[in-house]
C-alpha cells in the first residue's frame, strides 16, 4: 500500500540533526502540506506515491540552514568606492562612524528593498532558509521593515526582522525605532500570508539609554517575541558602560532586568568570565559571526568557553558573507588559531550552530532546525559536482565544514515549496533583479561619495 505525499526526496544521505544526530546513509524525506511527514531508510517510493520524486547525484539532505544574525543592507558595500574615499578606520568605533553609519544614513526605502532582495537571494542560493535581520536606516524608519518583508516573501525565505533601535543622533529616534518594531510585530504575527515576523532589536547598549532597553524587553515580553542587540563587539561598548554606569555592559543589563532566555546577544567578543556566567545564569543566547569579527578586526569571542559553560551559540554573518559554508568554515578555524589549539572546535558542533542550535537561539526549534516528523519542510538539498574523498555517514560532517560551498546547493525548500531548484532561483528572475539592483546601488554610492566623511565619532552620551 502506498500513501500519497507532495514531495519525496529519495536516495539521499540524510543529516537529520535530530536529538540522537542520526545520519541515514541512504534514505528519504516525505513532505506533505509543507510539513515533514516521514524520514526513513531505504527506497521511499515503496512506501509513498509522490507528486514529485527528487533524486540528485550524490544527494545530501540537511535541515535548511538558519542565520541567527544579519544586516541584509550590509551587502550593498561589497566593492564600494566608498572604501577608497575615506581614511581607513583603525578601530571599531571608527569603523561604525566611517563605514556603517555613512551607509545607513543614506539608505532609502528603495535601497532597503533591493538589499533585502539581493541578500535573501544570496542566502537562499547557498542553502539558508531562515534569517534574523537588524535594519539600521535612521532616515527611513517608519514602515522600513515592510520592505524587508516584501523582498523576503518574493524570494520565499522565512525570517525575523527588527529595526535596530539607536539614539546616537537623538533621543527621539530611539522611540521612533521602537514604535516601528511594535508596528511591525503587530502587523506580522498572526498574519499567515507573510513569512517574515517582527522582533524587538536594539543597536547596542552604548547607543541607547536604560529606558530603551527596559521598554524593549517589556514589549518583547508583551508580544512573546525574542529580542536582540549587539553586545561588546568592540571595546567602546565596555568602556562606555564602565565610564557612564560603573558596570560592564552585561552587568548593566542584568541590573535593569534586561537579561532573559529570549535575548540574543550578538558577538560578545570582549566579555569577561563573570559576564559569561551572567549570560549563562539567565540562559541568554549568543549569535557568533566569525567572518565579521575577522574583517572588523575586533577580536575573537570566547565561543569554546561559552560552549563548555553550556551557553547556546548560533551562527550568523552580520551582513558580511552570506554563504553559510564560508561562515561554518570560519567558525571551525578561527578558534583554533586564537587559542592555538586544534581541538577546540569540531565539525558536528559547527553544523549544530548553523541548524538546530541556531533554531534554539531564535526560539524556533520546535518548528525548524532538524529533519523530523512534524517539523516545517525547510530543507536544503546539496549535490556536489566533485568530492575528493568518500561521501558517507562517516565523512559527512567533515565535508559539510571543509569541502562544500554554496554552489553545491542543488535545491532549497521552505514550507515544502521550492525556492531554489536545479541550482536556480524559482520565484524571482535573477537577471532582472541584478539589472535593477546595480542601478540602485550606483545611485546610493554616488550619494555617499558626495558626502564629507565624518572622522569624529559621535554616539549617545547619556
Ligand atoms: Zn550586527
Amino acid at each position: 500500500m502506498t500513501e500519497r505525499v507532495d514531495t519525496l526526496i529519495n536516495n539521499s544521505l540524510i543529516v537529520t540533526m535530530n536529538k540522537s544526530r542520526d545520519v541515514i546513509p541512504r534514505g528519504y524525506v516525505a513532505i506533505r502540506d509543507g510539513k515533514i511527514v516521514d524520514v526513513g531508510s531505504g527506497d521511499g517510493t515503496l512506501k509513498y506515491l509522490a507528486d514529485e520524486v527528487v533524486r540528485v547525484k550524490r544527494g545530501v539532505v540537511v535541515p535548511g540552514f538558519i542565520c541567527v544574525h544579519t544586516h541584509l543592507y550590509g551587502i550593498l558595500l561589497t566593492g564600494s568606492p566608498w572604501f577608497s574615499h575615506i581614511e581607513p578606520p583603525s578601530d571599531f568605533q571608527q569603523n561604525l562612524q566611517r563605514i556603517w553609519w555613512a551607509l545607513d544614513e543614506n539608505l532609502t526605502y528603495e535601497d532597503i528593498y533591493i538589499s533585502a532582495l539581493l541578500g535573501t537571494i544570496m542566502l537562499a542560493r547557498t542553502g539558508t532558509t531562515f534569517f534574523k535581520d537588524l535594519l539600521d536606516a535612521p532616515n527611513a524608519i517608519h514602515k522600513s521593515l515592510d520592505f524587508i518583508e516584501k523582498a523576503a516573501n518574493e524570494v520565499g525565505l522565512k525570517g525575523f526582522a527588527g529595526f535596530s533601535v539607536t539614539q546616537r543622533r537623538s533621543i527621539q529616534e530611539g522611540y521612533d525605532g521602537l514604535r516601528e518594531n511594535e508596528r511591525f510585530v503587530k502587523a506580522t504575527w498572526g498574519n499567515p500570508h507573510t513569512k517574515v515576523k517582527g522582533i524587538f532589536t536594539v543597536h547596542a547598549s552604548f547607543t541607547v539609554t536604560d529606558d530603551i532597553l527596559v521598554k524593549t524587553k517589556e514589549l518583547a515580553d508583551k508580544y512573546g517575541t525574542i529580542y536582540a542587540l549587539h553586545v561588546e563587539e568592540g571595546l567602546i561598548d565596555v568602556y562606555h558602560s564602565i565610564e557612564r554606569y560603573g558596570k560592564r555592559p552585561v552587568e548593566r543589563m542584568e541590573s535593569i532586568g534586561f537579561l532573559s532566555p529570549k535575548l540574543v546577544a550578538v558577538h560578545v567578543v570582549q566579555a569577561i568570565d563573570d559576564e559569561l556566567r551572567l549570560l549563562k545564569k539567565h540562559d541568554v543566547k549568543v549569535a557568533h559571526n566569525p567572518m565579521s569579527n575577522m574583517i572588523n578586526g575586533v577580536g575573537v569571542p570566547p565561543v569554546p568557553k561559552m560552549l563548555s559553560m553550556g551557553l547556546t551559540v548560533g551562527l550568523g554573518n552580520d551582513g558580511y558573507i552570506m554563504d553559510v559554508f564560508d561562515n561554518m568554515r570560519s567558525a571551525y578555524l578561527i578558534h583554533k588559531v586564537a587559542l592555538k589549539d586544534p581541538r577546540v572546535t569540531d565539525p558536528v558542533k559547527i553544523v549544530e550552530m548553523a541548524t538546530i542550535d541556531a533554531a534554539k537561539v531564535l526560539g524556533i526549534d520546535s518548528r525548524v532546525g532538524s529533519i523530523e516528523i512534524g517539523k516545517d519542510a525547510d530543507i536544503t538539498v546539496i549535490s556536489p559536482e566533485f568530492v575528493h574523498t568518500p561521501l558517507d555517514e562517516r565523512t559527512i560532517y567533515g565535508h559539510l565544514v571543509n569541502t562544500f560551498t554554496g554552489s553545491d546547493v542543488w535545491g532549497v525548500l521552505v514550507d515544502g515549496d521550492w525556492i531554489v531548484k536545479d541550482r536556480k532561483l524559482v520565484k524571482v528572475d535573477i537577471e532582472k533583479v541584478m539589472d535593477y539592483a546595480h542601478k540602485v546601488v550606483n545611485k546610493l554610492w554616488d550619494r555617499m561619495i558626495s558626502m564629507e566623511p565624518k572622522y569624529k565619532v559621535e554616539y549617545l552620551k547619556p
